[in-house]
């Protein structure tokens, strides 16, 4: 699956407990077409003692969200929002939708 979005773009959640936050992509999974987000869509997690006589841990991890299930926030006009392509000669790149700027 190609993936619009990539690792360090900052995204807003559209859906789920987190909707409406804001965080960054840490993760990019094109495979399945999923992402992760820094502190975001958390699960606790239960972790199995390492040696006997050690008690479990539970921690908090990042669970991947659809791709879907989040917007670009535009680094240049700061609003959620498409991502559109420009070809330029040999070269393609990311624009917003919204102010028409390249997405660096
Ligand atoms: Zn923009």
């Amino acid at each position: 699956m190609k993936m619009k979005i990539k690792k360090g773009d900052k995204v807003k959640i559209l859906s789920g407990k987190d909707r409406g936050k804001k965080g960054k992509v840490i993760e990019v999974l094109p495979r399945q077409g999923k992402l992760i987000v820094e502190n975001l869509n958390l699960a606790k997690k239960h972790l199995r003692p390492q040696k006997e006589g050690e008690k479990g841990k539970r921690v908090e991890v990042a669970i991947p969200l659809p791709a879907s299930k989040v917007m670009l926030i535009c680094p240049n006009c700061g609003k959620p929002t498409r991502i559109g392509y420009k070809i330029e000669g040999k070269k393609k790149f990311r624009i917003c939708k919204k102010c028409h700027k390249e997405i660096m």
